[in-house]
C-alpha cells in the first residue's frame, strides 16, 4: 500500500543557487538548510523549509547531467515535486503492482538521507514526481 503523507518539497532547477537563494532568504526571509552534492546526479542542493514543505533549489555540477539537461531545454523553474510516502519500498511495490510507469523501480538515494524514487511524467499528469521516505 502507497501511503501518501504530504508535499514534502518542490524542486526547481536553477542556473545559479548563490543568485537563487538570495531571494528566498532576503525578500521571502527563509532560512537555508543543508547544502549538499549529490555526485550520482550530478547536482548541487539545498532545502528551504517553509512550513510544513520545502523548496529545494538544484544547480547543475555539469551541463550533461539531469539539471543541466533540463535548464536547456526548459529553462529554470519547477522540475519536480515530491511527496512525502510512509514506506517508499511498499509504495513502489504498490505503484508496480497497478501498472504505473516508474523511472526508479527501486529507491536510490536523495538529499539529506531520504530515500527516493522517481515517477514517470506520462503516468502523473505531466510532472516528474518524486517519492520521498524520511525518517
Ligand atoms: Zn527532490
Amino acid at each position: 500500500m502507497i501511503n501518501v503523507l504530504k508535499v514534502d518539497h518542490i524542486g526547481i532547477a536553477v542556473k545559479n543557487m548563490a543568485e537563487a537563494k538570495k531571494f528566498y532568504t532576503e525578500v521571502l526571509g527563509l532560512t537555508v538548510q543543508g547544502e549538499e552534492v549529490v555526485e550520482q546526479q550530478k547536482v548541487k542542493v539545498c532545502f528551504i523549509p517553509c512550513g510544513d514543505s520545502e523548496v529545494e533549489l538544484l544547480e547543475s555540477t555539469t551541463p550533461d547531467g539531469p539539471i543541466g539537461k533540463f535548464i536547456e531545454k526548459n529553462g529554470e523553474g519547477i522540475q519536480h515535486m515530491a511527496l512525502r510516502v510512509e514506506n517508499i519500498r511498499e509504495a513502489l511495490a504498490d505503484l508496480k503492482d497497478k501498472g504505473v510507469r516508474l523511472i526508479d523501480e527501486s529507491p536510490r538515494y536523495g538529499a539529506g538521507g531520504a530515500s527516493i524514487a522517481f515517477i514517470h511524467p506520462k503516468a502523473t499528469g505531466g510532472i516528474l514526481l518524486e517519492l520521498s521516505e524520511r525518517k
